[in-house]
Formats: structure tokens, sequence, C-alpha cells
């Protein structure tokens, strides 16, 4: 009898891995970790009690619903509840997007370099990724993205601000764009970093969705209100796209404490926004310190800064992590650096320095 193993789909052949950040060395010095744009601050207190209230019930299903959580979005962006839907993390709200619109010869367009896991959910859906490289400056190539669609074409991604680079689109160069995208393809404005965002010229996608029917919101409670170990997200979306993300979920995906902390969070919107507002001044320290020593740092509207290094970027991360700060790089390319707390961000800016003297 020969020895054959269950088959698989040829498309998960060669599928990038999601590489995540790396974690701070545990023992030794202290290191920190600015690596995975997460919010460096503890849980709010309110926020703290209400998940460990929730875990006490964690024998039982949570709401498959999300009503609470729902209900609480819908008021606060004026939407109805039919328009949103809750997923396992905004990723996890994506890959259903590119579930439910796309499969083997369709084709799904995003900027490259962006968010490393569109490659990813769009193979694994049997789609063909197109991807249009950012502009000499780093940002969304929109002219380029726009004349990329063809018939085959089903969902375009639009990260703003855009991952791993920082950089926005603004509004009438995205209105322009959304004018000349066909009514029948989804646009996808992935908003991950929206609360960082201080650029008045950078449109609310929500305030986007309202008038145009392909248009879709993603949002998630992982970065600015720090909840990434929880997994939560949520889409809002017209029909019948937002139909679709209810027949794609999975059943009781986000867990009862990630929907009570949500909800939570979002009552304890002042304070966690204080928090959002004091990680941008660090961002702009960050920035022109960077700047002042000559490094070139497309500017950015999110929690973190991206250097373009090039051949030295394996080079660099290595010297950043020898003095104390994780960061992320992409070998060849350029490394992402998240905006943490002060001290971790006062080691980063002494390690560039020191780091460019030896250029
Ligand atoms: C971090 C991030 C997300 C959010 O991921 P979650 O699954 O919600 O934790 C989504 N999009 C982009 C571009 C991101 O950087």
């Amino acid at each position: 009898m020969s020895e054959t193993s269950p088959k698989l789909r040829a498309v998960l052949e060669g599928i990038p891995t999601y590489k995540p950040g790396k974690p701070a060395a545990v023992g030794g010095p202290v290191t920190y970790k600015l690596s995975s744009n997460e919010n460096p601050y503890p849980p709010l207190p309110g926020v703290m009690e209400t998940a460990i209230a929730a875990a006490g019930s964690f024998n039982r299903y949570p709401d498959m619903a999300c009503t609470a959580l729902m209900n609480e979005l819908a008021d606060r962006f004026g939407v109805p509840l039919s328009h949103l839907s809750t997923g396992t993390g905004s990723v996890g709200v994506a890959q259903q997007l590119v579930q439910a619109t796309s499969g083997p010869g369709d084709e799904v367009i995003y900027a490259w370099r962006s968010f490393e896991a569109y490659p990813i959910i769009t193979q694994i859906s049997g789609a063909r990724s197109v991807q249009v490289p950012l502009t000499e400056g780093d940002v969304h190539d929109l002219d380029a993205m726009a004349d990329a669609v063809t018939d085959r074409t089903r969902l375009i991604f639009v990260c703003n601000p855009n991952n791993p680079t920082g950089t926005v689109v603004r509004r009438a160069e995205l209105e322009r764009f959304l004018d000349r995208v066909p009514s029948d393809v989804l646009v996808v404005l992935d908003e991950a970093y929206r609360e960082f965002i201080r650029d008045p010229e950078v449109p609310d996608g929500v305030e986007i969705y309202r008038r145009r029917p392909n248009v879709c919101v993603l949002r998630t409670f992982s970065k600015a209100y720090g909840l990434a170990g929880l997994r939560v997200g949520f889409a809002i979306a017209h029909e019948p796209v937002a139909a679709a993300l209810r027949k794609t979920a999975v059943p009781f995906g986000v867990s009862q404490i990630a929907q009570e902390a949500a909800v939570a969070s979002l009552r304890a919107e002042d304070e966690l926004l204080g928090r959002v507002g004091s990680l941008v001044c660090e961002r702009n320290r960050v920035v022109e310190a960077l700047r002042d020593q000559g490094w070139t740092v497309p500017e950015t509207q999110a929690n973190f800064v991206w250097l373009r290094l090039g051949d030295r970027t394996t080079d660099f991360a290595a010297f950043c992590e020898k003095s104390g700060v994780v960061v992320r790089p992409f070998p060849g390319e350029g490394m992402r650096v998240t905006i943490g707390e002060a001290e971790a961000n006062d080691i980063f800016i002494k390690a560039a320095e020191t780091f460019r003297k030896e250029l």
C-alpha cells in the first residue's frame, strides 16, 4: 500500500506565512517591543475589571450576535445594525470579505508594500493578487491602482494610513479614485490606525461609506484601543456585503471577554484617546529627531515610523535590538518602528543616531 498524504488545495503552496512582530527578550537587560504596532499602555482600570468579570463565565459560549457591542457601535457611528459586522480582529473580517467576493480567476488589488495579511488571505481564496507599487514617497498610487482594475477585479484594499509606511491618502484623491472604480468592485478602506490621524484632509471612511454602496470600512480594537490580545474588529458595509459577512463569520468567533472589553473601552474613550494623544506627541518627537539626524522619514499618521534602509535594514534592526528595542525589519526594504513608551522611543532615537554616524 503506498503512503499518500491528505490532499490539500494547490493554492496553499508557497503562501507567505504571517510574520508576527518579534517579542521583547525575556531575562537580561530590559528590551521594549516596538515590532507590532501595539498600544504600550496596560489596559485601563475599568476595562480590565470588566474583562476579568466576563472571564467568570467562559464555560458558556459568547453572545453570538455581539448585541451590546453592535448596539454601541451602531449608536456611535449612526449606522444601522444590519450594516455592522464584528469578527476576530479586523484581519478576520478582511479574510471574510475576500472569501465572500473572490475566488479562482478573480483579482484582488492592493498597494505594495502594504499590510502583509493581504497577500495571504488573497492567496488562500484562490484569487490572484495584483500588487501596485507605492509611489516614490511610499504613498498609495491610486491612479495606478485604478488603472489596474479589470473585469476580473473583485476587491481593492486601501490601507489608510498604510502599514508599514504610515503614509495616507487624502480626501480629494480618494474620491477621484472611487469615482473611477466600477460600482460592482468592493473597495475596503482599512482604517486600523484611524485614531492616530491628525491631518484633517484625511477622510473618515465612514463618511465615504454613507455615500458609496461599494465601500466597506474596517476598524479594529487592536491598536489605539489596546485590545490586540482579545481579537475584535468590525466592518461597516452596505447590503449585500454586510449580509455576506454574516454568512462567512465563524460562529462565536468573538469571545465574551472581547465583546465586553470592547464596550468598556468605548465607554472609557476619553481616557483612551488621551493616551492616543500622548502617542501622537511621541510620534512627532521621534520623526523630528530622526529628521534632525538626517534620515528621510515619510510623513506618518499612524503609531509607527518607516525607514527605507534597503540593504542595511537587517543590520540596523539587529543594532536596535542590541540597544534594547525590538523593531520590525522587512529585509532589503525597510524597517517599521512602533511608537512606544517614551523610554523605548529614546532608546530608538539614540540607536538611530549612533547607527547613522557609522554609515
Ligand atoms: C494591525 C492591523 C489590522 C488589525 O488587525 P486585528 O486583526 O484587528 O488585530 C488591520 N489592518 C492593518 C493594516 C493593520 O496594521
